[in-house]
């Protein structure tokens, strides 16, 4: 399967939706929910509480990915413009190099289970960890099928935590979780090891869940970027020139939070776009995000340098907890057409995936910022939603997006006011 697909933005919808069906050889069911409405009320009420209704979102493909030597289409989900296009261009750019490698950690969570009002937190600690053996079989007890995969309790650690309460025993069970986001499946041990966890620090207690800093399940991904892709001959800027200002454009996000905070949402754009498609959950990526980036004082997710050859060398590394079985991934059919055009046959290899359309997203951010801005891109699908808003249709809403990027003035009253002219 090829990923590069000449003139893909330029065809009309139902022959984008044909082209990818082709090329990832979707089953009939995907390409009908696809191009249907996705979730039904009756399984839209059993994934929440308080159900009224559905909510749609564009599903968009990014193409151009080659990862670990296969090419890839990626779906993505979200409302904000010129994320699908960012991704699809830095893609490009890395395919001369080969595109991304990547590597990814065994899928292992942790689960916390917090002990307080312990007498002896250093004896404590022992008694648990001596006892870890009958632990892990317990914890396993609780998820047979998790077993049957591979998965299961691997290994246990304890830690004292300083709180403004005092000392905590905290108990971190490390669950290798294959397949699943494994929320879930490590509550449910955590919960279950509780009274033991009580009887061995006879402390009380109280919190039992899993941590979203999943640090032992990262991914990283690679690419290498000849100067030559970062600058066309439009461009202000050389190559070299574009590269050098990236590279600044990291070490800025290395030092100031402030930029670092957009640096790694601009990451999220493409990570929770994917994880949105396949109705994964993006708030657990989300804070583990964060939480990862914050560890030595927030800062950047990517690192950025120039290599031996003169080429710019961009890697990333980040927890990425999210399942291709469990959850609610099943329940979406529209996320299983998703799952289908993502064509992965583990949580790892999603992982994978998942990094490398972060690093795409960045460079795709960064290069554009560096540059040319990003509001130029921007503004063609701005002006389009605009004249929307403004009540235009069919053909009206191109012209009246265009006449505003010429006269460089788009707002609500512009295109009210182009609309009207038109109508004349
Ligand atoms: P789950 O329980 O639906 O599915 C996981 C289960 O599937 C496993 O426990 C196992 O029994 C079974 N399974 C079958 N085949 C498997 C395979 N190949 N690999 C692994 N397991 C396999 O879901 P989950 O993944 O345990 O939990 C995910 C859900 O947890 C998400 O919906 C998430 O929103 C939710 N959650 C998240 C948080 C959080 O992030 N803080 C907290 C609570 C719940």
């Amino acid at each position: 399967m090829d990923s590069r697909i000449s003139g893909f933005y330029k065809l009309p919808v139902a022959k984008r939706r044909a082209e990818i069906a082709e090329r990832a050889d979707l089953s009939e069911e995907a390409v009908e929910a696809i191009g249907g409405t996705g979730l039904t009320e009756d399984l839209a009420d059993t994934v929440s509480e308080n159900v009224i209704g559905t909510l749609e979102y564009p599903i968009s493909v990014a193409t151009n990915f080659r990862i670990d030597g296969e090419d890839r289409l990626i779906p993505m989900a979200i409302e904000e413009t010129s994320v699908v296009a960012a991704a699809s261009y830095a893609a490009r750019m890395t395919r001369t190099e080969g595109g991304f490698e990547t590597d990814v950690d065994a899928p292992r969570m942790i689960a916390q289970i917090q002990a307080v009002d312990v007498t002896d937190p250093q004896a404590a600690r022992m008694r648990i960890l001596k006892e870890q053996d009958r632990l892990k079989e317990l914890a396993d007890e609780q998820d047979p099928t998790l077993v049957k995969f591979g998965g299961g309790c691997e290994d246990i650690e304890v830690r004292i935590v300083d709180s403004p309460n005092g000392q905590m025993v905290v108990t971190h069970l490390i669950v290798n979780v294959q397949d699943a986001m494994g929320g879930n499946a490590v509550n449910t041990m955590a919960e279950a090891l509780a009274p033991e966890i009580e009887e061995l620090t006879g402390g009380d207690v109280e919190m039992r869940i899993l941590s979203n800093l999943a640090d032992r399940r990262l991914a990283r991904a690679t690419c290498t970027i000849p100067p030559e892709e970062l600058a066309d001959e439009d461009s202000e800027f050389t190559g070299e020139e574009v590269r050098d200002r990236i590279v600044d454009a990291w070490a800025f996000a290395m030092g100031d939070p402030y930029r670092a905070a957009t640096h790694n949402k601009g990451i999220m754009n493409g990570i929770d776009a994917v994880t949105t498609a396949t109705f994964n959950d993006w708030r657990a990526m989300e804070a583990g995000a964060h939480a990862y980036a914050a560890q030595d004082g927030y800062d950047s997710l990517t690192s950025y340098e120039v290599d031996g050859d003169g080429n710019l060398a961009c890697s990333i590394e980040l927890p990425i907890q999210v399942g291709t079985v469990g959850g609610a991934t099943g329940l979406q059919p529209v996320a299983q057409a998703a799952m289908e055009i993502l064509d992965v046959d583990s949580a790892p290899e999603m992982s994978g995936v998942l990094a490398s359309v972060g690093l795409a997203q960045n460079v795709a951010a960064l290069r554009a910022l560096v540059s040319e801005g990003i509001q130029q891109g921007h503004m063609q699908l701005h002006a389009q939603n605009i004249a929307i808003q403004a009540g235009a249709e069919g053909d009206q809403i191109d012209e009246v997006a265009e006449r505003m990027i010429e006269e460089e003035t788009i707002g609500q009253s512009d295109a009210e006011q182009f609309l009207s002219e038109l109508e004349e």
